[in-house]
């Protein structure tokens, strides 16, 4: 998979290239590009923000740098193109999965008060929100993004079902976990996950993972 973010802080997204993000990198199971939307700025100042028409507070992120740097991208035309926003479809699991069978996808960031809506109504194919709170800019949301469907690609994760056994994968949250040593200060893990019985092990996790969701997110066992 291609992964091509616009932004105009690409030094945050050095991040990626630790942990499983960098392996998936080496192993070209991913590939990242980043796009500083600045250098496309035909102003003499570099400038990529004005004010909004019409008043308020901040300031808006200007087309002309932003289709500049959107056309340059090779195969822009045929990627999926997401736009970070708090006013975008909420990210949840389906999604992630969703978003790792494409090929290629362009994630722009907004900064600012967001983008001139010009830009959304001509570039953009989808719009993704982290949550229901607003950050100062999109290159955090666009980190949680490719780090959650990179999951999903192959070759990333170890083939040990690591990505299919987690929380929201069969709409409930996962069990309780534990490692050595059995017993610590005196707390001791249960004994049925020390029993070597796969069939009472597996019943006793469901039992778990039931508890818990109905306890927590008692909306995902509606669904
Ligand atoms: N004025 C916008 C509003 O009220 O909806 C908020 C702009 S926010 C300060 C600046 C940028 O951060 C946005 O353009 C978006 O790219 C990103 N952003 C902020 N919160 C986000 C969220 N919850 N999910 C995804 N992106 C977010």
């Amino acid at each position: 998979m291609t992964i091509d973010i616009l932004t105009l802080f690409p030094e945050m997204f050095e991040a990626l290239k630790t942990s499983l993000l960098g392996k998936a990198a080496e192993k070209d199971a991913l590939k990242i590009n980043l796009h500083n939307i600045r250098d496309f700025s035909e102003n003499k100042h570099k400038k990529c923000d004005d004010y909004p028409f019409g008043g308020g507070p901040g300031m808006l992120m200007m087309p002309e740098p932003i289709f500049a740097c959107m056309e340059s991208i090779e195969g822009f035309a045929k990627a999926l193109k997401i736009y970070m926003s708090p006013k975008g479809k909420t990210l949840n699991m389906d999604m992630v999965q969703d978003l790792a069978k494409h090929d290629h996808i362009i994630i722009l960031c907004g900064h600012y008060e967001g983008v001139d809506e010009r830009v959304i109504e001509n570039l953009i194919d989808l719009e993704i929100s982290i949550g229901d709170y607003v950050l100062t800019g999109g290159e955090i949301p666009a980190m949680v993004v490719v780090d959650s469907v990179a999951r999903f690609l192959p070759n990333v994760l170890h083939c040990d079902g690591s990505a299919l056994d987690e929380s929201f994968m069969d709409g409930t949250l996962e069990y309780p976990q534990y490692t050595r040593p059995s017993e610590f200060r005196g707390m001791k893990v249960p004994e049925v996950l020390l029993s070597g019985n796969h069939a009472e092990i597996a019943k006793w996790r469901k039992e778990q993972s039931l508890e818990i969701t109905k306890k927590r997110r008692p909306d995902l066992l509606k669904k």
